[in-house]
């Protein structure tokens, strides 16, 4: 049965009991069949390749380039990666006994949680859906995608691929807007991964919570930049015009807004406008440049930059719309006071706020006084004053002298902190996610039964003989 593309509600109860049988036969499953699906999925996407570029075209007006960069390459990344280390993430690991475990043989085994949802968010569409997927078929589950209602070519595409690939009882995907969504989570999933807002974060989490079911929440906020006084201002200046235009700034991990050393303000500026002319062209007229995806959201930053202009920001470039186009020309300010409402709203759109300081400290104070960042980046040469600010703050990750690098970083998790998020993906931590370390102890001649009652002398003064001695 072909649901992808065309779902109905009633469709979700059945698919979803029939995935729940599913998942008991894949508890087993070996590495070689989760490589064999995942190889099998790799194919169908590069077959779809076409596709995808004129779905991601349609519905963000993402050039090709970038689609390979960072639609295409963390997914095919996740994929191989997994392939190549799933055998040894599935490995049960034995751990050594501690002083009272003598005698017993112990190990922690990696078990599929078993069914699982996958809510996906609209700006990286293809990417957000199919990453996670690959975690969890890593990991031996079965999976319900919900992809973004904002981004529907590249939803019916992506249920195309997973159509062509998957029988519905191992992976099936419902489109839909939050009334799926929230149908969806009415059903006693085992595991749901979220990217998405933090607001809506906090619906998914309690929905789970009714069931008890585990999270992994991928979520966002104001991401900032540090550039201090020892910055090589051409390559910071380079490096987040990429990181807050790309996408036209509809990237969780973007830079939100820049902290300057106030000696570094002007020059920063300067570096900025060469930067945003070379990569995207006079005011953002360059084919490599995207589009707002909605109008609602256009309407949201236009109202954001137009708020900060009228309580007396300074507009360097930018500040240009085409409402017909969804088109916001990338815009740089200064001078934004606190109260305004782009420094409290995630901004998620071609708009960067500059903000000086005169000492480290006062970035790290801003920092620390709003919700934690699900990223949080440095631009220094002086090597002990970016660890200061890395151990003095919070954030979901972190990268010096770069931006956004950390998430194509197979090795490392990825993921926020509170309102950034809760859990971790990619590669091993997204194996992980979607699998439960179970404990597994094998008792061979333990002391254990030699403390069992009736509480005799020599019982008592053996268990106070451990305690002294317990590591
Ligand atoms: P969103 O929270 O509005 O929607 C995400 C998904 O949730 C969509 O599929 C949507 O249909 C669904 N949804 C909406 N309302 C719901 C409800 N009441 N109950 C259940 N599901 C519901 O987010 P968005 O606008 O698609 O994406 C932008 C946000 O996502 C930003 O905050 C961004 O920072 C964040 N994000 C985070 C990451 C990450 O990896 N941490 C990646 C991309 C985006």
């Amino acid at each position: 049965m072909v649901i992808a593309g065309a779902p109905g509600l009633e469709l979700i109860g059945p698919v979803f009991e029939r995935q729940r049988l599913r998942a008991l036969a894949l508890r087993t499953s070996s590495a070689a069949v989760r490589i064999a699906t995942l190889r099998r999925l790799e194919a169908e996407i590069f077959r779809q390749r076409a596709a995808l570029y004129e779905a991601l075209h349609e519905d963000l007006r993402k050039p090709e380039a970038e689609v390979d960069l960072s639609e295409l390459m963390p997914v095919i990344q996740e994929i191989r990666h997994a392939c190549r280390n799933v055998a040894g993430w599935m490995a049960p690991r034995r751990v050594r006994p501690t002083r009272v475990m003598w005698g017993t043989r112990a190990s922690v085994r990696a078990q599929p949680r078993g069914v699982a949802l996958i809510i996906a968010p609209w700006n990286y569409p293809f990417n957000l859906a199919l990453g996670p997927l690959v975690s969890a078929i890593a990991a031996g589950c079965t999976a319900i995608i919900k992809p973004s209602e904002f981004a529907p070519r590249t939803a019916a595409l992506i249920g195309a691929i997973v159509a062509a690939c998957f029988e519905t009882d191992e992976v099936a995907l419902f489109e839909g807007d939050a009334a799926m969504a929230t149908a969806l989570l009415d059903l006693p999933f085992d595991h749901v991964f979220f990217t998405g807002s933090p607001a809506v974060g906090r619906i998914v989490m309690a929905a789970a919570a009714r069931h008890l079911a585990s999270v992994t929440l991928e979520l966002g906020g104001k991401s900032p930049v540090i550039v201090d006084r020892t910055a090589d201002l051409d390559k910071a200046a380079r490096s987040i015009v990429w990181g807050k235009f790309a996408n036209n700034g509809q990237t969780c991990i973007a830079p939100d807004h820049a902290y300057v050393h106030r000696d570094s303000v002007t020059p920063f500026i300067a570096a900025v406008l060469r930067h945003l002319a070379a990569m995207y062209g006079e005011g953002g007229r360059s084919p490599d440049y995207c589009r707002i995806v909605t109008p609602q959201h256009f309407e949201r930053i236009r109202r954001l930059i137009e708020d900060a202009r009228a309580r007396g920001a300074t507009v360097h470039v930018g500040g240009v719309y085409d409402a017909a186009d969804k088109f916001i020309a990338p815009t740089l300010l200064s001078g934004v006071p606190a109260d305004a409402l782009i420094m409290h709203e995630e901004i998620f759109g071609p708009v960067l706020p500059i903000v000086p300081f005169d000492d480290i400290g006062e970035p790290i104070r801003a920092i620390n006084a709003q919700p934690k960042p699900l990223a949080l980046y440095v631009f220094s040469r002086d090597a002990a004053a970016a660890e200061r600010i890395i151990a003095q703050t919070a954030a979901g990750g972190s990268c010096v002298n770069a931006v956004m690098a950390q998430y194509l970083h197979a090795n490392l998790p990825f993921g926020g902190i509170n309102n950034s998020g809760i859990g971790s993906a990619h590669g091993h931590y997204g194996f992980r996610a979607f699998s439960h370390e179970r404990a597994v102890l094998n008792d061979r001649f333990s002391a254990a039964p030699m403390l069992f009652p009736p509480y005799s002398r020599g019982v008592r003064r053996m268990i106070k003989l451990i305690l002294r001695f317990l590591t």
